[in-house]
């Protein structure tokens, strides 16, 4: 029987800039899926963290003329600080640069070598050290790095390498009996390209650095900074130190959330290094798309639109978190824009759930002095199907982190919610006493529509939901309950808004 445990990570960020939106997305996504699996009964771990040992991040502590170790624990505050802004509910924030991560890293590193998949070499090639990666001839456009269009450094060093030409095969192998491993299935198919194209070893040391992980046995080098980096997602649950209870309970993680751009660290250099030394591989490694402004033609806004706090504190957090999983598809590339965030916020959030809410929660004070005789909510009810359908469909998606489609699905029954109101005219109904029960029926279809949408939409806007629920006096019901087989409420007041419509005026929301 599967255990009930989910580890879910998302990549570290380098600290030499600012959270940005993309980056935030990440974790937005990664925080709904942890907070949907703890919904679902699961002990779930949310590991998230900083990667603290890249030379750009030592370079700019030396540009601020700080040391830099207190650089990071800065800018730590920082991250996590807009991380707590955005409703981020992260179990551990792992620095590279803490005690606990050396350890592992240095104990990692002791095992592949001992297994014989290290050895010392020759290096002579590129490294842009924007990437922090070695890069071929072959990748440059002329003669600069594509992502930074700098020219990378030409260096020679003595180095250690990894042999990872050695875990080609088992790779490929592992690739295709777990069609899991790599989501996406469109990335799964690039990084099988790259592995068939050939893998060559890869330097795993710098030489003559001092800002990193000493090598064992050799402090002239560091640790490279992506397999000091990688390593996070099991140093994190204490592998290599003296208690490793969490990394008995939660590894394999189940999954590792990250862009796309570095799937070839994730989905080659990680697992090969697992097999060298003899570490359970992740279950899945999931690569997000991007978020792109093209739609955004106001040029003052994009900079405004890149910062995460400030979206937040238009929108609202949650209201930033809806809108981004809902438009843009958490597996594809997707465009927005200031327009296009306003427009669905206006038509989702304050017009069709907010609304159902308001109104419904309104018309119970007005019309029933609050209070709606509880009575089982069953198959005979008008709003049964759709509400069974519509959760059963968000649950379908969300187990594979398709937020949009789970959005979208769960939508249809907010949208039946709303014409139901209008087809049975409760304000007619009220009119006339002999329709009571039939006015008491509606709102009790009501209250279970908007009770099982608290539980439902928590993992997406945990506060808002909680208010709301809060405002319809809460819900116990557990998420594999519903729809809930009893409706009702006592002494409802006239509800406080929870999505008050944004104005019109595109370009007032973003002026400073
Ligand atoms: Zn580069």
């Amino acid at each position: 029987m599967e255990s009930k445990k989910f580890y879910i990570t998302t990549a570290i960020d380098y600290v030499n800039q600012k959270p940005h939106l993309g980056t935030a997305y990440e974790k937005i996504g990664a925080d709904c899926m942890a907070r949907y699996k703890r919904l679902c009964g699961y002990d779930t771990y949310f590991l998230m963290g900083n990667d603290e040992h890249s030379t750009n991040v030592e370079r700019e502590a030396l540009r601020r003329s700080m040391d830099p170790l207190d650089y990071c624990r800065e800018m730590s505050g920082q991250f996590t600080g807009t991380w707590n802004a955005l409703h981020i509910s992260f179990d551990d924030f792992i620095h590279t640069t803490e005690e606990r991560h050396r350890g592992a890293v240095t104990e990692l590193f002791r095992r592949i070598d001992q297994n014989g998949y290290i050895y010392k070499g020759k290096y002579e090639g590129l490294y842009c050290e924007s990437c922090e990666e070695f890069i071929s001839e072959k990748d440059l456009v002329e003669g600069k790095c594509p992502r930074h269009n700098q020219e990378p450094a030409r260096i020679a060093e003595e180095n250690y390498f990894f042999a990872l030409s050695k875990f080609a095969d088992r790779l490929l192998e592992h690739i295709e009996n777990n069609p899991g491993f790599i989501l996406p299935r469109t990335r799964a198919n690039e990084v099988i390209n790259v592995i068939k194209g050939g893998l060559q070893d890869v330097s795993i040391s710098r030489s003559g650095k001092k800002w990193g992980i000493p090598l064992p046995g050799d402090d002239t080098h560091v640790i490279y900074v992506w397999f000091d980096a990688l390593t996070n997602y099991i140093s994190a649950l204490g592998y290599g130190g003296k208690d490793t209870g969490l990394f008995e309970k939660f590894w394999p993680a189940d999954f590792h959330v990250i862009g796309k751009d570095i799937t070839r660290f994730h989905c080659v250099i990680w697992p090969s290094m697992l097999m060298a030394a003899g570490v359970d591989l992740p279950r899945s490694v999931f690569a997000h798309g991007f978020i792109s402004l093209a739609g955004e033609k106001m040029s003052k806004t994009r900079g405004n639109i890149l910062d995460p706090e400030k979206m937040a504190s238009v929108f609202g957090a949650d209201g930033l978190r809806y809108l981004l999983m809902r438009e843009v598809p958490f597996d594809k590339d997707g465009d927005i824009s200031v327009a296009i965030l306003v427009n669905r916020y206006n038509a989702d959030l304050a017009n069709e759930l907010g609304n159902l809410f308001s109104r419904t929660a309104a018309m119970i004070a007005k019309y029933l002095e609050g209070r709606v005789e509880p009575a089982p909510f069953e198959a005979g009810c008008e709003m049964y199907g759709d509400l069974s359908r519509a959760v059963s469909g968000y649950r379908e998606h969300m187990e594979k982190m398709e937020f949009s489609r789970a959005l979208g699905a769960y939508w249809t029954v907010i949208q039946r919610a709303n014409r139901f109101i209008e087809e049975k005219s409760p304000w007619l109904l009220a009119k006339d006493e002999s329709k009571k029960p039939e006015l008491q029926a509606l709102f009790r279809e009501l209250l279970a529509v908007l009770r099982t949408t608290g539980i439902v939409l928590s993992p997406f806007m945990p506060v808002k939901m909680e208010e709301m629920l809060g405002q319809l006096g809460g819900a116990e019901y557990s998420i594999d309950q519903l729809p809930p087989a009893r409706s009702g409420a006592e002494r409802l007041s006239p509800p406080t808004p929870l999505f008050p419509r944004m104005q019109d005026k595109l370009e007032d929301i973003f002026k400073d």
